[in-house]
């Protein structure tokens, strides 16, 4: 039974009345505001100047080059191509650098989309990825720090994403799935394509060569973090890990080729198989130019939090409000009914259009009145995605 749920209220009160027992970690939202005004804005005064050179600084936040658009690309509030073309001025140096990290964004859609749940196990390099424990020891403080603003925050810069997924991995050797579940979690722009090949390229799954992070990395990107720490005259990372050599696996077919494009991609044209009544929103597409909603302006809009998969995933509260914001934004332009229950039951009970999402759960979908096509950067092709290079390169 879907629930219907007002979202008229303040976003905490939302959580804490009607979100029980479906989210984990204490109760807070993200400085980072969800909804398409927020993208909007973040869009209108992106200025990636200096990017190439400051995009991997982390400490003091004023150094900093990311962007900070991850949450509003992850949920398509910002497509890719839209993205991509707000940078046409910018230096050359610091766009092509930009634009080559959103190429990443859509490799990992391209790699995620073809192989689905096969991203959770190890590409093509023997990691590990299994052994239970914590590999976050939070007595360095360069550790602490970072899982701190995780947590405060639900977002890092993609540096100290790949020092927490090395230190948890590469130097404490627990298994890699759990690390990348944890961060998920707290994780507002999480999405199991990005977060999944995160964790595989770092821990050196994908590409045999695990990234090592040491003292060094922390005072390059956080100069003045390790006088600060109790461990610094005993730093536990003083030296990089040693270096290992992953055993190779036989590399899967589908890595090299897709039988399937279609599948893959989705539709490229709209599917029409009834008259829709409904929008209904996915997290993969929670923008106003989600084609779909785009298609229908006077059909309501709905969006139906999955309390089955809340129940089992335990995201942190700061992901909820981000969604709770995005649908308190977008009730301001249109009609628009929120639940809590099922949305693979709504769609079979009601007829909605949808657009289409290159993750393996779309296909719980039955009985679809209308199937719009997602919005690719580029269109997946057919060649390998064993690498981003070979990706990249196939024409
Ligand atoms: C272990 C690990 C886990 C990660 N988990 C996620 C995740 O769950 N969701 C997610 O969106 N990204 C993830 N990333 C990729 C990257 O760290 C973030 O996209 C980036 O840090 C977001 O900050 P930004 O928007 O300021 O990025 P910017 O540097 O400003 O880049 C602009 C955009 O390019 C894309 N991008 C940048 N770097 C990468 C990258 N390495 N891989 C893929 N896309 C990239 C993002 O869409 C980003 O918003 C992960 C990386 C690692 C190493």
């Amino acid at each position: 039974m879907n629930k219907a749920l007002s979202i008229d209220a303040p976003v905490r009160e939302i959580i804490e009345r009607d979100f029980k027992g479906l989210y984990s970690g204490e109760l807070g939202l993200s400085p980072i505001k969800g909804g398409q005004s927020a993208a909007n804005d973040a869009l209108a005064t992106l200025d990636i100047t200096g990017y190439a050179n400051a995009r991997s600084e982390v400490l003091p936040k004023s150094r900093r080059g990311a962007s900070v658009l991850s949450p509003y690309i992850r949920h398509n509030l910002l497509t890719l191509d839209q993205v991509y073309r707000a940078v046409k001025t910018a230096p050359y140096k610091d766009r092509e650098k930009f634009r080559d990290e959103l190429y990443w964004q859509e490799y990992a859609r391209h790699l995620y989309a073809r192989i689905g749940t096969r991203l959770f196990e190890n590409l093509r390099f023997e990691a590990n990825s299994t052994t239970q424990g914590d590999g976050w020891n939070r007595d360095m403080l360069c550790v602490d720090e970072v899982v701190a603003e995780l947590e405060a925050d639900g977002w890092l810069v993609n540096q100290t994403r790949m020092w927490l997924a090395s230190h948890w991995t590469v130097r404490n050797d627990v298994g890699w799935l759990h690390g990348q579940e944890r961060m998920y979690r707290e994780l507002i722009d999480g999405s199991r394509a990005a977060n999944l090949l995160g964790w595989q390229w770092t821990v050196g799954a994908g590409t045999g060569k695990p990234y090592g992070f040491a003292r060094w990395q922390v005072e390059k990107r956080a100069p003045g973090l390790c006088g600060q720490c109790p461990l610094v005259n005993a730093c536990p990372i003083q030296e990089f890990p040693e270096e290992v050599s992953l055993n190779r696996l036989d590399v899967d077919s589908l890595l090299e080729r897709d039988p399937d494009p279609e599948k893959t991609s989705g539709p490229r044209a709209v599917i029409k198989n009834d008259a829709p009544k409904f929008v209904l929103l996915t997290i993969d597409s929670m923008g106003d130019s989600d084609p779909a909603l785009l298609a229908h302006p006077d059909l309501p809009a709905v969006f139906v939090f999955n309390d089955d998969a809340l129940r089992k995933l335990q995201l942190s509260s700061r992901r909820l409000g981000f969604y709770l914001e995005t649908l308190q934004d977008l009730a301001e332009r249109r009609e628009l009914q929120v639940y809590l229950g099922d949305p693979y039951q709504f769609a079979k009970d009601n007829p909605v259009s949808v657009t289409f999402a290159p993750i393996p759960s779309f296909k719980k979908f039955h009985g679809l009145a209308e199937i719009h096509p997602y919005p690719w950067l580029q269109q997946p092709h057919t060649g390998s995605v064993k690498s981003f290079s070979s990706w990249r390169k196939f024409k």
